[in-house]
């Protein structure tokens, strides 16, 4: 099962989506038992707008939960505009992992961005820990990739060429991104 629906790409789409029964979100197989015919369970609440203010802003969230009747365990799926386990979107880290790849420094980044230096340290630090894992897998799927000299170049190949959040997206159909 994919834990993100790579076709939802905006708070609009996913608002419609729910809106419109939420069918999309459903998991074809119960991703702990496999069984088929999941049902509709409820949700729960996320935050997802950080950066807009107060007033205007539409959290929380709501994501839609399926139960299987088989185990009677739960699961959901996230729209490709929230990231899981994540307090910014990926559009968000992309723009300040670009600015890291081209050689920006931390205090520029946060300049730039307005995130804090932990904030910003933190995504430098997960896309470092990650890299050999995630480039992987991207070179064993795109062979084209493998030619980059180095893994920044790498990088802003793959990020250039289908966005950090389709990037996620992909991975996590076989990885636990975070
Ligand atoms: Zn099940």
């Amino acid at each position: 099962m994919n834990r993100i629906l790579g076709t939802i790409t905006s708070l609009d789409q996913h608002f419609d989506a729910i809106a419109n029964g939420g069918d999309v979100y459903r998991p074809a197989n119960c991703p702990h038992c496999r069984l088929g015919g999941l049902w509709h369970h409820g949700c729960y609440h996320r935050k997802a707008e950080r950066s807009a203010n107060v007033s205007e802003s539409r959290n929380p969230v709501a994501i839609l939960r399926f139960l299987c009747r088989a185990c009677q365990r739960t699961c959901s799926r996230l729209p490709a505009c929230i990231a899981p386990r994540r307090w910014y979107d990926w559009t968000m880290q992309q723009v300040v992992l670009l600015l890291m790849l081209a050689g920006c420094s931390l205090h520029q980044c946060c300049q730039r961005t307005c995130r804090s230096r932990s904030t910003i340290r933190r995504w430098r630090d997960w896309l470092h820990a990650r890299s050999k894992q995630f480039t992987f897998f991207l070179r064993s799927r795109w062979p084209e990739l493998g030619r980059t000299a180095d893994p920044d170049s790498f990088w802003i190949l793959v990020i250039n060429s289908m966005s950090l959040t389709q990037t996620m997206v992909w991975l996590d159909q076989d990885l636990i991104v975070p």
